[in-house]
């Protein structure tokens, strides 16, 4: 029987959640393993999109002001982890122009503008353009026929410099090992089982393992989600390309679209959504593209940009049942969502979103699982309770 290792935490999943909530727990002096059952940074967080957007400003609720919150930080919490280990993660305030491509689109605009003076804390702008769009770097005026609302609070980050940088601050720790996949979770006995057999002890497990999340929560969600899986993968494309600039442009999103300038004259564009896929989660499937075609209308002055990455992951979609939610509102006192917050009311724990906190029931269990376009922007505090 192999030896049991163990640590006051143990981190199961070496992506930007689980290296956040390991950066946390070691700087608070805990004793930490990480363990992935790949390489770090191998999963849905080695991509290259990179965005980080707010979610729409009205109607307002304690999801968008954690969202807020994590957003208006992001910048220090970032510029701490390069000071730390010396590597630039790529990080920029770039804002985002989203196109208004018909006229009901101009008044819930004008809500939304509404929404961020009033939330936004006066820090950050929310802004109608009017057409034609012709100063705003290369959004085709065609494709805002009725202008565009720029918001200056999206920022976009290099997702492979952050994941890099992250681990070089785990791994100088000593706290990182790669190749060793769990199979089991024995919160009762403040245990996880590796494949080779062997354990680990530890007085807290996070899960933070992704879309895989799932599978190992299993016995202990689904009784929560009346016996319906507690989340699926989707699986995204994305693609990155070689494009001059002089790296002062904005993100351009629509519907489903992103486009996310970087610096070093590359621009990552994204992604396609697909609840099934064939063969391998990571393999690039050249059919596709429609996103990439799509993009290329939004911003034609990428139409002669070659491509020079190719990039396919997969993200988790929670979908918490009635009775799952109920359980989990239960817990929201404890999660960092509603303890950023005063008296907002709670999120709504829609099916979409990201859940962070201990599995009900089990103490010693917290679940980090993502949600969609938010976790980057939020990573660098959903577990920050470690911390303390
Ligand atoms: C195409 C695409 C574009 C995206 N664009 C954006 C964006 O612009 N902005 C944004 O915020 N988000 C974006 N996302 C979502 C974002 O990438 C994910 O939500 C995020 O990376 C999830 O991070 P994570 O740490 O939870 O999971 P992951 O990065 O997937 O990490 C999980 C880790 O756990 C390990 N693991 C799994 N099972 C086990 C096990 N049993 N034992 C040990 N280790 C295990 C895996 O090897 C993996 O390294 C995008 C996703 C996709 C697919």
């Amino acid at each position: 029987m192999p030896a049991t290792r163990g640590a006051d935490v143990l981190v199961i999943g070496a992506g930007i959640l689980g290296l956040w909530a390991a950066r946390h727990a070691l700087r608070a002096g805990r004793s930490v393993i990480v363990v992935d059952e790949g390489q770090a940074g191998a999963g849905a967080s080695g991509g290259f999109l990179g965005a980080l957007m707010p979610h729409m400003p009205d109607r307002w609720n304690a999801k968008k002001q954690f969202q807020f919150n994590c957003l208006d930080s992001i910048e220090e919490s970032i510029r701490e982890l390069e000071a730390d280990t010396g590597i630039d993660c790529g990080f920029r305030r770039c804002g985002r122009l989203m196109p208004l491509t018909h006229e009901g689109m101009r008044g819930h605009a004008q809500v939304r503008i509404a929404g961020a003076r009033a939330n936004w804390q006066g820090r950050y702008s929310m802004e109608l353009v009017e057409p034609p769009i012709v100063d705003r770097g290369w959004l085709d005026p065609q494709s805002a026929p009725f202008g565009a609302v720029f918001d200056a609070l999206s920022a976009r980050v290099d997702p492979r410099a952050y994941g890099s940088a992250l681990r070089e601050f785990v791994a100088g720790a000593g706290a990182l090992t790669e190749g060793a996949r769990v199979t089991a979770l024995e919160p009762a006995a403040g245990r996880a089982v590796l494949a080779d057999g062997s354990s680990i002890a530890a007085a807290t497990i996070v899960v933070a393992a992704g879309w895989r999340a799932y599978d190992l929560l299993r016995p202990f969600l689904e009784p929560l989600n009346d016996g319906r899986p507690a989340g699926r993968g989707v699986r995204g494309q994305a693609v990155l390309v070689e494009f001059a600039h002089d790296d002062n442009l904005p993100i351009v999103y629509h519907d489903g679209v992103y486009v996310v300038p970087h610096a070093g004259n590359r621009v990552a564009i994204g992604s396609s959504s697909h609840d099934k896929w064939d063969g391998a989660p990571d393999a690039f499937d050249p059919a596709d593209m429609d996103f990439y075609h799509r993009a290329l209308k939004l911003a034609p002055a990428l139409r002669d940009a070659p491509v020079i990455g190719r990039w396919a992951g997969v993200r988790p979609r929670n979908t918490f049942e009635p009775a799952m939610r109920a359980a989990l509102g239960g817990e929201m006192e404890r999660l960092s969502i509603s303890a950023e917050q005063g008296s907002l009311p709670p999120p709504p724990t829609g099916p979409a979103d990201p859940y962070f906190g201990p599995v009900p029931g089990h103490e010693n269990l917290i679940a980090l699982i993502g949600g969609f376009k938010i976790t980057f922007g939020v990573a660098h505090r959903a577990m920050a309770a470690l911390s303390q």
